[in-house]
């Protein structure tokens, strides 16, 4: 086992991976931009460097620096946390060219899954269903208009390189395939760099349903259920829950046997979730996130398991130790992304957070780094703790995410807290019925 691991990230998550080394006696250093000198991760770690000013590009996304704060402190592994290199199959190479372990998948399933294109089609060459569409990048409009008369309307043009719903682009009907081709292609080109596109059937009342997997350098693989992530809004997701209220366990099992058979022929190794469109019974793959998620927490909380334990074990060498049927669910759990954000418009809020007070009692998880008199800096994402409940039964998570709504304050920022309040207490919501549309819908009748 690792005796020092560097953790390449800042905010809620870099304490979530200091955490799980302090409990498996592994010692921590944190690397912070100048504008988080006084962050909680920097307090709580055995060790800390600054690695350059607040722009991201100049410190957490600075490969030089953060390689050489690994080398000066002697740490022996890398754990990158989500956003940031966590995706960035160049940092991961270049970490194991250093001598130091990666924790993650190889730098090649990472690349191979960075391409949404190549992604589909390694995964519908493993058995994996996909959206109907078409086979990888169209040539041109011509071809978009063969593909879209042969899977139907609506349909959607999206970019290979595409992230965070941009270059992503509907068409009604072939009078708009001509727009949605040229803006689709110009955003993309825009956004990264990189004009491919490719078409998918748009599903109209799907839901987003992921599934957690870990595999270990041995090819055991194995899945820790779903996550349902329907609630987003310009596809960022908002509030997530594990399982999801419309999947059976049959239907679960179903697909994460296909989805392990097919990860465990890759080779995958370390945590991974795939994401799918579920409509009508029919799971459809979109793309495949190669790192730890946000919303891992309402797995940890089903399943009781240390997923970044777990990541840590298996970047050491560590056998996973367990197969499928050891893994079982218990109860409900849920997960309300705070976010200093005015709850109205979605515009970001930073400033000093002057009073903070988590909730507590049974069942209640907080996952943050804030702290009365904390200040909510300019220059990163926005969200500043994730509150997490589990309970035995749905009903009961929604009425302890209630009660756990109503306790926590946050003073000095505006946040989405009242937006959750009002999820949680409409019957639509209560009764498991949404879909990927329904949160901009509720927003747009709620303001
Ligand atoms: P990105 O990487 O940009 O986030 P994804 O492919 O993961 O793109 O899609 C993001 C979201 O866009 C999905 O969660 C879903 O809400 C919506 N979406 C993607 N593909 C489709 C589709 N074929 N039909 C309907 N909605 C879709």
């Amino acid at each position: 086992m690792f005796s020092k691991i560097l953790i390449a990230n800042r905010g809620e998550i870099a304490l979530r991976v200091l955490r799980a080394c302090r409990e498996m006696g592994i010692r921590t250093v944190a690397v912070h931009s100048t504008a988080d000198a006084d962050a909680m991760h920097v307090r709580l770690a055995d060790e800390a460097v600054c690695i350059g000013p607040p722009a991201a590009r100049e410190s957490y996304l600075n490969v030089a620096a953060i390689l050489s704060a690994a080398t000066i402190t002697g740490a022996e592994a890398i754990h990158p946390g989500y956003g940031f290199l966590s995706e960035n199959a160049d940092f991961a190479e270049t970490v194991e060219a250093h001598g130091l372990a990666f924790i993650g998948p190889t730098a090649e399933h990472i690349r191979t899954m960075g391409d949404k294109i190549t992604a589909k089609t390694t995964m519908e060459a493993l058995g994996v269903p996909l959206v109907p569409g078409s086979d990888g990048e169209l040539a041109n409009i011509d071809e978009a208009r063969d593909v879209a008369a042969r899977v139907g309307y609506p349909v959607l043009i999206k970019a290979a390189a595409g992230g965070g719903g941009r270059g992503m682009k509907v068409a009604h009907s072939e009078d708009e395939l001509a727009e949605a081709w040229s803006v689709a292609r110009t955003e993309a080109l825009a956004a990264f760099g990189n004009d491919a596109v490719y078409l998918e059937k748009y599903l109209d009342r799907p839901r987003h349903i992921e599934l957690q997997i870990l595999g270990d350098m041995y090819g055991n693989v194995v899945h820790f259920g779903e996550r349902d992530c329907s609630l987003q809004r310009r596809h960022q997701k908002l509030l997530e829950e594990a399982g999801s209220p419309v999947l059976s366990a049959e239907e679960r099992d179903a697909i994460g046997a296909t989805a392990t058979a097919a990860l465990s022929k890759m080779g995958y190794r370390n945590a991974g979730t795939l994401e799918f469109l579920y409509q009508d019974g029919q799971f459809c793959f979109i793309e495949m996130n190669t790192r730890l998620q946000v919303e891992h927490p309402v797995t940890e909380m089903v399943s009781d398991v240390d997923l970044v334990r777990e990541q840590i074990r298996i970047a050491a060498g560590e056998k996973l130790g367990y197969g499928q049927s050891d893994i079982t669910f218990s109860g409900h759990a849920i997960e309300c992304r705070i976010n200093a954000e005015d709850p109205d418009t979605f515009i970001p809020c930073p400033g000093t957070v002057d009073v903070f007070h988590a909730p507590g009692g049974l069942g209640v998880r907080v996952d943050s780094a804030l702290y009365s008199g904390y200040r909510v800096p300019p220059f990163y994402d926005s969200m500043i703790a994730k509150l997490i409940v589990h309970a035995p039964t749905r009903a009961a998570a929604i009425a302890r995410m209630q009660r756990a709504l109503d306790e926590i304050v946050v003073e000095g920022v505006k946040t989405v807290i009242p937006l959750h309040r009002r999820i949680l207490a409409d019957p639509e919501f209560q009764r498991g019925d949404y879909t990927i549309h329904w949160l901009e819908n509720f927003t747009a009748r709620n303001i």
